[in-house]
């Protein structure tokens, strides 16, 4: 069963809910991702142009 966690600020999905929770933790205090921490996410977006 796959099980992933999501960052409910961003939305992205991690392996582990520490991780998921460090994205959290990252996102709201600075209202941005760190690389370093989507750079492990599952389903990480690649650049792609917003409309
Ligand atoms: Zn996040």
């Amino acid at each position: 069963m796959r099980k992933s966690f999501r960052c409910g600020y961003c939305g992205l999905e991690y392996k582990t809910k520490e991780l998921a929770d460090r994205c959290f933790d990252y996102c709201t205090k600075h209202n941005a991702c760190s690389i370093e921490i989507t750079n492990k996410a599952i389903n990480k977006k690649e650049k792609s142009k917003s409309k």
